[in-house]
């Protein structure tokens, strides 16, 4: 494999800083499970401040906030209503089903935000023969959505249709922070009609591992039991909390960065013939843009990309996610946008037929 000098694939690839790793190396720890580890204490006691909420528990990934959220919410045959292109659906391995017994309904949202109209159109009447609708899951910002934040107006016209229907409502608030950056927004105004909401440390906050998990006391008592029983209680995980407060007290008001990087990528590959691509649309730090007017497939594009040490993930045939972070610079954005423009500029020479069978 070719070295990779400047990583798009996601903002899980960054490494803990210098900085970063000197908290984590001077961590106070104890047994976290046995609420003995300061470090820990202390990071869930800011996440619930930032978050507004009663209570936090750290996790070891956001996947595990998720699917305990689920497990809070619902009993088997429950239904659970999210955008289609939400993580809960189609990265999870079909959790929610397998541990909560859970189904799901998909809402049709715009750029994975939905409306307060489709929300009321999803929610079941109260039949015998219908699943019961139970709780309503929304990703701030949506990832495969295209890392857009939803407005804080539309969130409270859903925790509307929500509140009439007596339905749960879970943020998935992996970016929630980017949305937060973005928007001007805090995150605690963002959060707050949620029953559950969390946020990745791993994320475009650059640790190395661990979510944290926010509500009421009640609730978190409760995600503690399922905590334990799913194997998500630890030790001395300080080590990793340390990170996290590094992470909330240095990391996020730089996210900004991250942000122009996006758009300022998404305008250079405007520029590149074939690509389609609305920077308009980067409102944080994702970009997607599509190579169907080219020669090339996501696939073929990525590869060749990788031989010119770009790292871009595919997400569908013609579809590729760009994901700036904290590892990346304006300087390798922009050879990265270079590099693109050459791989679809050599493709574009040659006619399509000569790529069969190679
Ligand atoms: C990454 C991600 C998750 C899962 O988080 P992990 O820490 O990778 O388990 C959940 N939801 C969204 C929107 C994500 O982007």
């Amino acid at each position: 494999m070719n070295d990779i000098l400047v990583d798009l694939y996601s903002d899980t690839v960054s490494r803990p800083t210098p900085a970063m790793r000197k908290a984590i190396a001077e961590a106070e720890v104890g047994n976290e499970q046995a609420f003995d580890d300061p470090t820990v204490n202390r990071l869930v006691a800011m996440a619930a401040e930032l978050l507004g909420t009663e209570d936090a528990v750290f996790l070891p990934s956001g996947t595990m906030c998720n699917q305990i959220s689920v497990l809070l919410h619902c009993r088997p045959g429950d239904e659970i209503l999210t955008d289609k292109t939400s993580h809960i659906v189609n990265a999870e391995a079909g959790g929610a089903a397998a541990l909560a017994g859970a189904m799901v309904r998909t809402l049709d949202g715009i750029d994975g935000v939905f409306s307060a109209e489709q929300l009321e159109d999803g929610v079941r009447a109260k039949r015998r023969h219908a699943p019961r609708s139970r709780l309503v899951a929304v990703e701030q910002t949506s990832n495969s959505g295209g890392g857009t934040v939803w407005p804080l107006a539309t969130l409270g016209e859903v925790a509307g249709v929500a509140g009439r229907h007596g339905l749960a409502l879970h943020m998935d608030g992996a970016r929630l922070l980017n949305a937060t950056v973005a928007s001007g927004v805090s995150a605690a105004e963002f959060a707050q009609p949620f029953d559950t909401v969390w946020i990745d440390l791993s994320k475009g906050l650059g640790c190395p591992v661990g979510a944290v998990l926010a509500a009421t006391s009640d609730a978190i008592d409760e995600a503690w039991q399922w905590k334990q029983r799913l194997g998500g209680a630890m030790r001395q995980a300080g080590v990793i909390a340390a990170a996290g407060i590094f992470a909330l007290e240095n990391h996020v008001e730089r996210m900004a960065e991250d942000h122009a990087n996006a758009r300022h990528f998404a305008e250079a590959l405007a520029a590149i013939p074939g690509i389609a691509v609305d920077p308009e649309k980067v409102e944080t730090n994702m970009v997607f843009f599509d190579v169907a007017a080219t020669s090339l497939t996501a696939a073929e594009l990525c590869e060749r990309l990788a031989g010119l040490g770009v790292r871009i993930g595919a997400s569908s045939r013609t579809r590729l996610r760009a994901v700036t972070h904290l590892d990346v610079t304006r300087a390798e954005v922009e050879e990265a946008a270079e590099a693109v423009r050459t791989v679809i500029g050599e493709a574009g020479s040659r006619p399509k037929i000569a790529e069969t069978g190679t």
